[in-house]
């Protein structure tokens, strides 16, 4: 029990009390549901960061990748092409609206979808791509744009895990033809549960808005000619939002504060490999993740436990799309193999990375590291 006490937790929200007089305003108005002027200012406020037109805000990351990839309005069976190594919210969308999810592995050092290998995969049937901005580093989206302009494919990006990443000064989000965010409690930016679509295009955008409210008919309320959801965010939450994109830049220099303690620190670890940032990149370092070299006699798992016993919490790598039992028994990705992705699912975690994190917890962290290591 003392030993949980002591535990550095691998992730904390930070909610100050600039969130006060806003929720408050909500209590005392009974503006409480999905109407309300903090919906309409949060999706301004968070698609002007993005520096993009439209903002649609729904009840959370994987809703707004389920109403994005409906929104292309996509033939049955059409192909999208997306990371193995991710997470499950991406290909339910994918698969929600009929399509087929195609993957590639990723890259070793960055931890993104692979570029080089898209262009193999891609098919008569395929029609669009949904890059993952992956735990703060962004995908080259300069070369991933060319290539889809090329072939007249869809962007949707997954920018879920790196709110304010830059490629080459542009911010994610904003580069495809459409942008989805999670403002989950362990997100940069967060709504306790929470997500957006941002774009630049009109149709998507009122597209977006239909899907996220039942598909009512514009002209004509409780007449549907679609099938809709219900993916509505709330004004109260929506307030948080509004609270917390004041925050978004004290938050990303804290993660970068964060990212560049830990470097200076592990840097000398030789079995360890830290997180890259790519020269055109700005990586926000949502969470700060190691993958055990060959050398290191056991797997993320243990380093995970030895860990723990030492009171440093860590969360596992995800699983790759290929290895999870629910898609294979689909019938998806028989006999496919992406190495690298299994590699960092087995040799991969991440460490305490959360806003509230100080200097001594980080030097405690990078102690216990560096005594299982050495
Ligand atoms: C968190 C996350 C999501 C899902 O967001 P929820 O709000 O939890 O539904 C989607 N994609 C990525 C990459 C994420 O990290």
């Amino acid at each position: 029990m003392a030993e949980q006490l002591n535990l550095i937790p691998v992730s904390e929200p930070l909610i100050d009390g600039n969130v006060l007089p806003l929720v408050r305003e909500c209590v005392e108005t009974g503006w409480i549901s999905s109407d309300g002027r903090f919906i309409h200012e949060f999706e301004h406020k968070w698609s002007s960061f993005c520096n993009v037109e439209y903002g649609v805000a729904v009840s959370s990351g994987t809703a707004a990748l389920q109403i994005a990839v409906s929104a292309l309005r996509l033939e049955h069976g059409s192909e999208i092409i997306m990371p193995s190594w991710t997470i499950i919210s991406c290909a339910i969308a994918i698969l929600e609206a009929g399509c087929i999810p195609v993957l590639v592995d990723c890259d070793p050092d960055t931890w993104c979808m692979n570029l080089d290998e898209v262009e193999n995969r891609v098919s008569p049937r395929t029609r669009a791509v949904m890059p993952v901005h992956m735990l703060g580093h962004p995908v080259d989206m300069r070369r991933l744009i060319a290539f889809a302009k090329e072939r007249d494919l869809f962007i949707i990006e997954d920018a879920a895990e790196s709110h304010g990443a830059e490629v080459a000064g542009c911010r994610v989000g904003g580069l495809g033809d459409m942008g989805c965010f999670s403002f989950y409690a362990n997100k940069i930016v967060t709504t306790g549960e929470g997500g957006m679509v941002v774009t630049n295009n009109r149709e998507f955008a009122d597209r977006l808005r239909s899907l996220r409210n039942l598909c009512f008919d514009q002209n004509r309320r409780f007449f549907h000619t679609e099938i809709g959801h219900n993916y509505r965010l709330t004004n109260l939450q929506a307030a948080v939002g509004v609270a917390q994109v004041e925050r978004v830049d004290a938050h990303i220099r804290k993660k970068r504060w964060m990212a560049a303690s830990y470097r200076e620190r592990l840097k000398e670890l030789r079995h360890l490999a830290l997180p890259v940032e790519r020269e055109w990149a700005k990586n926000v370092y949502w969470m700060y993740g190691l993958v055990l070299g060959d050398s290191v006699p056991f797997d993320a798992a243990e380093f995970s436990r030895r860990l723990r016993e030492q009171g440093v919490d860590t969360r596992p790598f995800f699983l790759g799309m290929h290895e999870q039992p629910v898609l294979r028994a689909r019938g998806l990705f028989e006999g496919e193999a992406y190495p690298v992705s299994e590699r960092l699912a087995r040799r991969g975690l991440y460490i305490p990375s959360g806003l509230t994190l100080t200097e001594s917890q980080i030097d405690r962290v990078c102690e216990a590291i560096s005594r299982i290591l050495n």
